[in-house]
């Protein structure tokens, strides 16, 4: 475990070393190892901290490769083992490659205070520096030639060879190889733009890009939203005979459907731990619970007591007169009651679907968003209704309520932008699904990403595949397919009921 006053846990997605640990694990590796020699007491290393943790749970898929642990020089007992391996300051970051000898074979990488990006692409500099003692588990970095990839599917029994086509400078390719090596039946490749004959074969004229090759001599162009990592590694890892090596997490829940347990958690979040900081609700506030709470009442397709239970509080709430609201009041419209006309709402959290790899992924906002499509596509069965109905309680509730002040921020700028143009309960759910999906991409890659989530453009091709379209060989969104799947898919009969109480 972590010694007391450390910075790290062992619920930290890296290896937490010590005395007695530390020359065993990286020397005579098999894999590289990354070490953070660090301080508990030391400020830089305080603020280092969550870039490490970061850093770490970002590269976690390239483990057989390259491992990354801390070590706390503070503590007494590691203190004499930390001047074997030369630290003199916090934090040092040590890069040790497979089969290191001595605590002299580390060498320091310069970049404490800097990027995850620019450290993961540190890493792949230093792989790429052994020899001869090449980790075992780390696939080829270095570019694809023409004769490489002729005879590949002679050489190497694998179903696909994904090319990733970039300039030299990049560093995508690399990073969706190692992205991918716990994975069986996929290689992933590096060719660079200036391998021409390799790049007329198949009429790249943007880097980067990336081809699927197939066992069988046919290929096509990776279709992605955005030519990123976590777009390309989404795509390879759900092909048809993908399969992740032995060290499989546990099964995730079915992507297809929607969890009547994240929809009630949701209500239940929102009414009572959201609403509920604050003690007196005034104006802005008042209006926003009221509109949220109607169209609720109106349109959540629950189960029967939990619509009694959202109509009893519209009810009491269309009541109040003036502009002031005391929780306390609230608090007993929000308290379950079992009697003639059940109302009930469970007072549990309960994730399914919005179930994160990590306690700090997913839930509360993913079941938020989860709601508002709901209950925009909801509204589209009324057709000669306000269309700004649903989204204006969604715009009020996020503004009043929604304790990420920063996406609160957001989402008000994109609703201040263009939410006024909507003229149909149709386009009402179409702007939610695009707005969604701007978030989505502009948060691909960053530490809010679950790396067994990533967030990508959705819905991806295996959930719906009409709604790809190819134009002038650019992948478009064909928004009549995705009107249609967004009501299919946020329709009562796609809501699951197992999980609920
Ligand atoms: P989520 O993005 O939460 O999506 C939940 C589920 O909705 C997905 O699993 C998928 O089934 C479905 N889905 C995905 N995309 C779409 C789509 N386009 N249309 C319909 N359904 C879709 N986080 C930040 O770090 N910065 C922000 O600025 C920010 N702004 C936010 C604004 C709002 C209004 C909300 C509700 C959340 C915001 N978040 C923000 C949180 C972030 O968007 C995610 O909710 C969170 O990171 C959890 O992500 P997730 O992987 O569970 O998927």
């Amino acid at each position: 475990g972590a010694p007391p006053g450390g910075l790290y846990s062992p619920g930290d997605p890296l290896v937490l070393l010590q005395v007695d640990t530390l020359e065993s694990s990286v020397l005579n590796s098999s894999s590289a190892w990354l070490v953070e020699f660090y301080a508990s007491w030391c400020g830089h290393c305080v603020h280092f901290a969550p870039i490490w943790r970061a850093l770490a749970a970002d590269i976690q898929e390239w483990s057989p490769a390259v491992n990354v642990a801390v070590v706390d020089c503070a503590d007494i007992a590691n203190q004499k083992m930390c001047g074997k391996f030369g630290i003199t300051g916090f934090p040092t970051l040590k890069f040790f490659k497979a089969f290191s000898k001595s605590p002299e074979d580390g060498t320091k990488i310069f970049h404490p205070g800097d990027s995850i990006q620019n450290l993961r692409q540190s890493i792949i500099t230093n792989l790429e520096m052994h020899k001869e003692t090449w980790p075992p588990a780390c696939p080829p970095l270095e570019p694809a030639s023409v004769e490489e990839i002729r005879g590949f599917f002679q050489t190497n029994n694998v179903t696909y060879l994904a090319l990733i086509f970039e300039t030299n400078e990049s560093f995508l390719g690399r990073e969706v190889t190692l992205d991918m090596l716990q994975y069986e039946n996929v290689a992933v490749r590096r060719v660079l733009s200036s391998e021409e004959e390799l790049v007329k074969k198949y009429g790249v004229t943007a880097f980067p890009s990336s081809f699927l090759l197939i066992n069988n001599g046919t290929f096509s162009r990776i279709p992605v939203q955005m030519e990123a990592r976590s777009f390309y590694t989404h795509f390879l890892r759900r092909l048809p005979g993908v399969t992740r090596g032995p060290y499989m997490p546990t099964r995730a829940p079915d992507t297809s459907k929607v969890y009547m347990a994240d929809l009630e958690s949701a209500l239940h979040y929102a009414l009572r731990v959201e609403v509920a900081r604050f003690s007196v609700l005034t104006g802005e506030r008042v209006r926003a619970l009221k509109d949220f709470v109607a169209v609720l009442a109106k349109y959540f397709p629950g189960r029967p007591f939990v619509q009694n239970f959202l109509r009893s509080v519209d009810r009491w709430l269309r009541n109040v007169r003036g502009s002031r609201i005391p929780y306390s009041a609230l608090k007993l419209v929000l308290t379950n009651r079992k009697e003639v006309a059940p109302a009930v709402l469970s007072n549990n959290v309960t994730w399914v679907g919005c179930q994160g790899s990590e306690p700090h992924f997913r839930g509360y906002p993913c079941s938020l968003w989860t709601l508002f499509h709901l209950l925009t596509v909801q509204a589209t069965r009324h057709r000669r209704l306000d269309p700004l109905e649903v989204l204006g309680a969604m715009r009020g509730y996020v503004q009043s309520f929604f304790g990420c002040r920063e996406c609160a921020q957001h989402f008000e700028g994109m609703a201040a932008e263009s939410m006024d143009k909507v003229r149909s309960v149709d386009e009402a759910a179409l702007w939610l699904w695009s707005r969604h999906n701007r978030v989505n991409a502009r948060l691909a890659g960053t530490a809010t990403e679950d790396p067994q989530f990533p967030k990508l453009q959705w819905p991806p091709p295996e959930l719906c595949h009409p709604c790809h379209s190819v134009v002038k060989r650019r992948q478009v969104w064909d928004e009549a397919a995705v009107l249609q799947f967004l009501k299919a898919y946020f329709s009562p009969i796609n809501i699951f009921l197992n999980y609920t109480e």
